[in-house]
């Protein structure tokens, strides 16, 4: 790269009924522009990789703006800024928002915000960023845990679950996570304080439910659909709140495609025996209380109440492995790209 150019990756075709693959994305080189009248200039440092993307480049959410064949690579970031242009930001500063997978993106200074004083610039991608923020207004706003309460999360080991689970714990819950693997589920037992975790990839996760939930489940925090939330709907108590955050067991089926799409959870006429109610969540409906939310996530991250694991890859080449390796369990921690 020289001085006058930088990289930034492509949308090249649409992973659409299929898993991501190194062909669905393209290396260009490109010049770096000079910031307009309230624009900033960009060093990228940190890509932080989220599971939606593949849907962005699909173009099937309905709340994200189309992306073109050919188009930037959308996704979130942290930079520091080159040259400013925009009154609210100055050479030096610390930022992130929604800046593409560009090494030195020029991009509209209202799209950005300040990474916050005396936290490492990464956590403002995942534990005080969309990961984080889910975690909690997901949790309060949907799921509604109160003491005593029983919370079962899948995705536990995840960078949202993680923090799920760890609000469950300082809201009073007994927690539960699934996750894959025996280490990832000794680190939600033995660092986060989680009172239990199943390892979906070698046990059975009905019967360990029954063992760790023998009053039923009072809130479910779903990240990944499948078998797995059919397996917790078989236990919800009375009165259950199930979340739908995500469901990754399903991302790369084609909605447009019933055959390929899994039937609906068979256990779902237990809702009517509980009362329970399952719903939706989506942290763009929430943004009214990104300010509170962060501010409380920030406190926690700061006194050591809330802990959070990253895994970085190094590299921006190495940008659409990492986003990959979400798929298949690869990462531990949220995952992110370092740039610079
Ligand atoms: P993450 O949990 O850090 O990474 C994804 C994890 O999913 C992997 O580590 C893997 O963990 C698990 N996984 C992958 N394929 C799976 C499968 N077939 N069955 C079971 N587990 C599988 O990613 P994240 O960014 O925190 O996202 C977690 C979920 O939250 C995703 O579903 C995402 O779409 C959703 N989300 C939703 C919103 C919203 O507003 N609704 C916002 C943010 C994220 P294991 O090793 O344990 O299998």
């Amino acid at each position: 790269m020289t001085s006058e150019t930088h990289r930034q990756w492509l949308v090249a075709d649409r992973p659409i009924g299929r898993a991501l693959r190194a062909e669905d994305f393209r290396l260009a080189e490109s010049p770096v522009e000079r910031p307009g009248e309230g624009e900033v200039l960009l060093q990228t440092l940190f890509l932080s990789c989220d599971p939606a993307q593949k849907s962005w480049m699909e173009n099937i959410a309905s709340y994200k703006e189309p992306v073109a064949i050919g188009g930037v690579m959308p996704g979130s970031g942290a930079a520091r800024v080159l040259e400013s242009r925009h009154p609210g930001f100055a050479a030096g500063d610390l930022v992130h928002g929604p800046i593409g997978w560009r090494e030195r993106p020029v991009v509209d200074g209202a799209s950005l915000e300040r990474v916050p004083e005396g936290v490492p610039v990464t956590a403002s991608l995942g534990v005080l960023g969309g990961t984080g923020k889910t975690a909690y207004l997901g949790l309060v706003n949907v799921g509604k845990p109160k003491p005593g309460d029983t919370l079962v999360i899948s995705g536990a080991a995840g960078a949202t679950g993680s923090v799920v689970g760890q609000l469950g714990k300082l809201a009073g819950c007994r927690v539960v996570g699934i996750a894959g693997g025996a280490e990832k589920c000794a680190w939600l037992t033995e660092e986060l304080g989680f009172d239990a975790a199943i390892d979906y990839k070698a046990d059975k996760v009905r019967s360990r439910l029954r063992e760790h939930c023998p009053r039923g489940i009072d809130v479910m925090w779903d990240n990944v659909g499948g078998e797995i939330l059919n397996d917790c709907l078989a236990r919800l108590a009375v009165g259950a709140r199930v979340v739908i955050c995500g469901g990754i067991s399903r991302y790369n089926a084609d909605p447009r495609d019933p055959e390929q799409m899994p039937p609906g959870p068979r256990n779902y006429f237990n809702v009517v025996f509980t009362g329970a109610t399952i719903q939706g969540f989506l942290l763009p409906h929430h943004e009214r209380e990104f300010p509170a939310a962060e501010a409380r996530l920030l406190d926690w991250v700061r006194s050591g109440a809330i802990k959070y694991k990253e895994d970085i890859r190094d590299g921006f080449e190495n940008a659409p492995a990492a986003l990959m390796a979400l798929f298949g369990g690869g990462n531990f921690g949220k995952q992110l790209v370092k740039v610079a």
